[in-house]
């Protein structure tokens, strides 16, 4: 039998509470899906009176409705990559968060990220459905000039990382908010050609207060695995059925990776053909902890 971290407890959820005693971090599963998949892979982190949506593909306002979220009670946004399904129902949070936060006056929503993500998001993909919104009420802006298109910092406020560095050669970002740090390193995801981190796309993952660890989409990337491995106590990792998927992990190379890592790791972004019950009998067969399939929550004593 194997033994579990004791301040870890994996538990189903059919509801979501946005708000702890600040004596846990827990993460709620509220989508396991591949890009083509019924959910896409999105998760909701609490941690004291702070609530943070990482992720927020085109099918997640489903998973909003499925488990009794209003839209319009989360506020904080992280995005790992601009991928559809990652960013497709954001624009949804945003007009609900601008729009119907009735008992919120005047409450912006707030997105976490480096300045030139944010503004690669806005220009790229979110200004095209928001700048141009019906609802905007007044054609001046703040300082009176002529304003025909709503700017990014009308929809949120940028939450910037307080410090920029790096760990086991990856540029890393570190974001602060109530009791929540966050890291967030690149990854390796798209083109598949790029043979770096470096050549690749902006995409990241995310280690939530040294406890849980999210790979975002990535490409079997080992030695970032390994130096994460022992900073955190789950580590929820992209995995594909494919072996020569060009852009996501393996199963059959997660299989790979040492003991300590696959004992605290669950997988996600699984297309519909790999999240049932089979899947999980084999994956605890090969050493992982087990699935992240919508409705799982961790929750991890701080
Ligand atoms: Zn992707
Ligand atoms: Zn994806």
């Amino acid at each position: 039998m194997k033994i579990k971290p004791a301040h870890v407890k994996v538990t189903q959820f059919s509801a979501v509470s946005l708000q702890n005693d600040g004596s846990q971090l827990e993460v709620y599963a509220i989508g396991h899906g591949a890009a083509q998949a019924n959910t896409h892979t999105s998760f909701i982190a609490v941690l004291g009176k702070e609530s943070l949506l990482i992720d927020c593909g085109y099918n997640v306002p489903a998973s909003f409705t499925r488990f009794g979220i209003n839209p319009a009670s989360i506020s904080n946004f992280f995005i790992t990559h601009a991928h559809g399904d990652h960013i497709g129902g954001l624009d949804r949070m945003l007009i609900d968060n601008r729009y119907f936060r009735g008992n919120v006056p005047g409450a912006k929503a707030t997105l976490w990220a480096p300045r030139t993500w944010a503004q690669d998001l806005w220009n790229n993909s979110l200004s095209g459905g928001l700048s141009s919104h019906d609802s905007l009420r007044s054609s001046k802006d703040e300082g009176g000039d002529d304003l025909k298109t709503l700017p990014s910092n009308r929809w949120y406020d940028i939450l910037l990382p307080t410090e920029d560095s790096s760990f086991a050669d990856r540029d890393i970002y570190q974001f602060k908010k109530g009791s929540f740090k966050i890291e967030a390193f690149r990854t390796m995801h798209t083109p598949a050609v790029a043979s770096s981190w470096q050549e690749s796309a902006w995409s990241t993952g995310v280690l939530i207060n040294d406890l849980i660890w999210i790979s975002g989409d990535t490409r079997f990337d080992a030695g970032l695995i390994k130096s994460y491995a022992p900073r955190c106590k789950v580590m929820i990792h992209d995995a594909s059925p494919f072996p020569n998927d060009p852009v996501h992990a393996p199963f059959d190379s997660l299989v790979t990776l040492p003991v300590d890592a696959k004992s605290k790791m669950f997988l996600t972004h699984l297309p519909n053909s790999f999240d049932g019950e089979d899947t999980q009998k084999l994956v605890r067969t090969k050493g992982f902890w087990g699935l992240a399939l919508t409705g799982t929550k961790f929750s991890a004593m701080l």
